[in-house]
């Protein structure tokens, strides 16, 4: 297939073509490889134009080359356990992070990483027993992952990649403090030790200084 320049994973390649992507779009064309070589990325894409496997792709590839990472006994063996996600996919809306887990659980099918969903105004408790089931990507709405923080189910120590979807309508619906606070006020690696990407329809002012304030020398790109 043409998704095979940068090499993507055989597993990963197997499952997209199971869910008949035949030929990658424009972003996820030029998204993979910028990702795939350790950039941060500022991306300028409207929904509809394949956004969430120009983050995934490269984000799952590398993820499943590596293999599981360590998990503390206290972590995973205890009543009162704590996610340690190692990719982090912050959307705005429960509708969104929803399809964005839809396709994360295609493109996982039958590898050692483990997709898990959460969002506001669904109950809390069968959200927190979900995360105890694993969770290696964690696709989340900004208030419900600050509310798990808060209740010590999740830590950010482990992550490696975090990506802000939509970031334009993330702010529009007010998330910034929320945002900042899961970004900086938490145990989150700092921004040369993560892999951050941006993805928003518009780059207003203000999604110029989130730009500026979580990526590291980013390149961006506009579909
Ligand atoms: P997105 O912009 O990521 O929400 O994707 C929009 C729609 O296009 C979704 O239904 C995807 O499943 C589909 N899609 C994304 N990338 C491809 C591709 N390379 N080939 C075929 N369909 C795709």
């Amino acid at each position: 297939t043409e998704f095979t320049s940068p090499p993507l994973d055989e597993l990963l390649l197997e499952n997209i073509k199971m869910a008949r992507f035949t030929k990658p779009t424009p972003v996820q064309k030029y998204s993979v490889p910028i990702v795939a070589n350790g950039r941060d990325l500022m991306a300028c894409a409207q929904t509809g134009s394949g956004k969430t496997g120009g983050f995934l792709f490269p984000v799952l590839s590398e993820s499943f080359k590596t293999g599981p990472s360590e998990t503390p006994e206290s972590a995973r063996g205890s009543y009162m356990r704590k996610a340690l996600p190692t990719a982090v996919v912050l959307a705005p809306t429960r509708e969104l992070a929803t399809q964005i887990f839809d396709e994360a659980k295609k493109f996982t099918y039958r590898s050692w990483v483990r997709p898990t969903v959460v969002y506001g105004g669904a109950d809390v408790y069968s959200q927190m027993k979900d995360l105890d089931r694993g969770c290696d990507l964690l696709v989340a709405t900004p208030g419900r992952l600050n509310d798990l923080l808060e209740r010590g189910k999740i830590s950010l120590a482990k992550v490696k990649y975090l990506v802000l979807d939509e970031a334009d309508r993330m702010l529009d619906m007010g998330f910034e403090p929320q945002i900042r606070h899961i970004v900086d006020g938490c145990d989150m690696p700092s921004v040369e030790n993560r892999q951050t990407l941006m993805f928003s329809a518009t780059f207003p002012v203000d999604i110029q200084h989130l730009a500026r304030d979580f990526l590291n020398d980013y390149i961006f790109l506009s579909v």
